[in-house]
């Protein structure tokens, strides 16, 4: 073997081992692919400037579970609000650590929305406040049992699904610009109002 091919074996396998420990390898604009059991999987489209999704949603009814998308950041980074909403719930539990609900209300299909962001280093918001979207509620952090040990807010989303109640579905659904098109909040843009539609729930770049 050559030592340029040697190298690109190397790289490889370094690559892989990045990811099989859950590493990425760019802290931008990069997206990881869901668990084959996954679905219903949608093409998502990250911007380059957007912080990279470690992990996607997994929720199927024999599978194990991964219900939100984590994305990775350092230890400080602002966590902000995907829509307008109240807080629902902002509390401390040993398992997912600092954690912050917010619930967005019904939309115009009577459907309500609630979004769940988790191992907060902080919280900055408590029960019953309003926010905003874009307003900073937490700084992430590695609070609660961290998978991999690296840095990174776990989000869920919770939609309201008749008689079922409120249940954990693809965050990917529901972004400003389109399904599976990754959107990052921007102060100057306006968001329509009605279905329900949100930004990252990071800034990006
Ligand atoms: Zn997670």
């Amino acid at each position: 073997m050559t030592e340029r091919g040697l190298l690109s074996v190397v790289l490889a396998v370094v690559a892989s081992a990045m990811l099989a420990a859950g590493c990425v390898p760019q802290d931008h604009g990069w997206t990881s692919l869901y668990k084959p059991a996954q679905e219903r999987k949608i093409r998502v489209t990250m911007p380059r400037n957007a912080p990279s999704i470690s992990q996607q949603f997994l929720f199927t009814t024999h599978d194990a579970k991964h219900i939100g998308i984590d994305v990775i950041g350092k230890v400080g980074t602002p966590v902000i609000a995907v829509a307008d909403g109240w807080v629902r719930d902002s509390y401390f539990e040993p398992a997912y650590g600092n954690r912050i609900e917010i619930d967005h209300g019904s939309d115009v299909r009577g459907r309500r929305t609630v979004t769940v962001y988790k191992h907060l280093k902080d919280r900055l918001v408590s029960d019953g406040a309003w926010v905003a979207r874009g307003q900073q509620i937490a700084s992430l952090g590695t609070t609660g049992m961290l998978g991999g040990g690296i840095p990174h807010l776990h989000f869920e989303l919770y939609r309201q699904q008749g008689s079922q109640g409120e249940t954990p579905t693809d965050p990917h659904l529901f972004w400003a610009d389109g399904v599976g098109r990754v959107t990052c909040f921007d102060a100057l843009a306006t968001y329509p109002s009605g279905d329900f539609r949100m930004t990252y729930p990071v800034p990006c770049r």
